[in-house]
């Protein structure tokens, strides 16, 4: 089938930390022409900016109204360069800054305070009003976009994820440990199914991904089959 005679869609695509999501969702979106928003940078950014003004403190407790209030002047956007598509926080390149631990260590916790889910939700669903696009999280097809045409849930057991998750830090030579990794992936989940707002959850009409066992070539070409099966619908 060709992409030409298909519909533009929303596809969402939701799964826990360190699935290979991203990998997905980008690989797909480029084969297809679609724009990729990955929304977990742009939580990531948000952590960025509170710790770069001392919102969190040593304890890890977040000043909440100070975070809240600074986010109407907060700019977060996607630039697209040859070295890839890279998250940049009022202007700035911060793509390497938010891929770090520190970053990683309190993401979830900023993502679990409604009033920034909320600022980052209504930047998302603007980025779906033309349709074509793609875009990776925790809530996309249940909150952001409840009605996307195509909706996949990614899940790989803890163990496989962390294992993926190390390798790519160490080799982008970063000083880490498989323990750390597997800690961090683990209190993540553990705060994103559990947290009030929008806690991870699949919906209901999702499409379930298991793919510790699946090269990239074979998922990808999965994802292109899902997409012309729901693009293709009437
Ligand atoms: O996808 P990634 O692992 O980069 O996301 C970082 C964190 O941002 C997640 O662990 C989760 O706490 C939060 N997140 C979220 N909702 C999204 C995307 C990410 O709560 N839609």
């Amino acid at each position: 089938m060709s992409s030409k005679s298909l519909k533009p869609i929303i596809i969402a695509i939701d799964g826990y930390s360190s699935t290979g999501k991203s990998t997905m969702a980008k690989a797909l979106a480029q084969k297809i022409g679609y724009r990729y928003v990955d929304t977990g940078a742009m939580y990531r950014a948000v952590t960025l900016l509170a710790m770069q003004n001392g919102f969190i403190a040593a304890d890890g407790s977040v000043d909440e109204t100070s975070l809240i209030a600074a986010l109407p002047a907060t700019t977060i956007d996607f630039a697209v360069t040859p070295a890839g598509q890279r998250t940049l926080l009022n202007g700035s390149d911060v793509e390497a800054q938010i891929r770090g631990m520190e970053v990683s260590a309190h993401v979830s916790t900023i993502a679990a305070i409604a009033a920034v889910r909320r600022d980052l939700v209504d930047r998302q669903r603007a980025y779906g009003e033309q349709k074509g696009i793609v875009m990776d999280g925790r809530d996309i097809g249940t909150t952001v976009f409840p009605s996307a045409e195509l909706k996949i849930f990614v899940n790989a057991p803890a163990a496989v994820r962390a294992t993926r998750r190390f390798k790519e830090l160490t080799a982008q030579g970063r000083q880490t440990t498989y323990e750390e990794v597997l800690a961090n992936v683990e209190h993540r989940d553990l705060i994103d199914t559990t947290r009030a707002e929008s806690p991870l959850r699949r919906a209901a009409d999702a499409i379930d991904l298991d793919n510790s066992l699946m090269t990239i070539d074979e998922q990808n070409d999965w994802l292109i089959a899902q997409y012309e099966k729901a693009a293709g619908r009437d």
